[in-house]
C-alpha cells in the first residue's frame, strides 16, 4: 500500500472513532461550508496532486474544462476567500470527492489554531460545549507525513503544469 493511501487509512481511523462517539458530527460529504472559504489556494504535494489527477481525469470532458477555467480565473484572483474550484456549488459537493487531499480529509477533525486552521462551525459547537470531549487529531503530525510526499505545489501551479504537458 503506498504512503498516501495507508495515510488516508489512517485519517479515517480516526475519523470513525469520532463519529461513533458524536453520531451527529456534521462534518461529511454535503457540509460544504469550508469548500467555500478556504483561506489560501490549496496546497498539494506531488503524491496528492497525482491522486488528485485520476479523479479529475474520471470527470465528463466539459467539467474538467470549467474547473480547468475557474482554476486560472483563480490564479490571478486578488481576494482573500478562495471558493475551491472543484466544488460542485449547485450540489454542495465535491467533484473529486473520493480523491480530494489530505487537508479536506482533516480539515474538520484536526486541530492547527496556531495557524487559525480550523472549521468556524465544529468551534462554534466545541465552545457551547457540545463537543466539549473531543480528542482532536494533530494537524502538525499529518504534516511531517506529508513532509515525504514529494513537492508542494499550489493547485493553481499544478494545473498549469498539467495542461502543458497533456493535450
Ligand atoms: S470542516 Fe466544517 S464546514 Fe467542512 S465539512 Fe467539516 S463540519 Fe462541514
Ligand atoms: S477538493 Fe473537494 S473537499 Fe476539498 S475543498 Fe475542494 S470541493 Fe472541498
Amino acid at each position: 500500500m503506498n504512503k498516501l493511501i495507508q495515510l488516508h487509512n489512517d485519517i479515517d481511523v480516526r475519523v470513525q472513532a469520532i463519529r461513533e462517539n458524536y453520531v451527529d458530527w456534521q462534518c461529511k460529504m454535503g457540509c460544504d461550508s469550508c469548500c467555500h472559504r478556504l483561506a489560501e489556494i490549496p496546497r498539494l504535494t506531488r503524491a496528492e496532486w497525482n491522486f488528485l489527477c485520476d479523479g479529475l481525469s474520471a470527470l465528463p470532458t466539459e467539467i474538467l474544462s470549467q474547473i480547468t477555467q475557474t482554476v486560472a480565473e483563480l490564479a490571478k484572483q486578488s481576494t482573500q476567500f478562495v471558493i475551491c474550484p472543484m466544488l460542485d456549488k449547485s450540489k454542495g459537493a465535491c467533484m473529486v470527492y473520493a480523491h480530494r487531499p489530505v487537508a479536506c480529509r482533516t480539515y474538520g477533525y484536526y486541530d492547527q489554531h496556531d495557524k487559525g486552521l480550523y472549521c468556524n462551525d465544529i468551534l462554534e459547537r466545541v465552545i457551547s460545549g457540545v463537543l466539549n470531549e473531543v480528542v482532536w487529531g494533530n494537524q502538525n503530525t499529518i504534516d511531517r507525513q506529508l513532509s515525504s510526499f514529494g513537492n508542494t505545489r499550489d493547485l493553481t501551479e499544478w494545473f498549469a503544469h498539467w495542461k502543458k504537458v497533456t493535450p
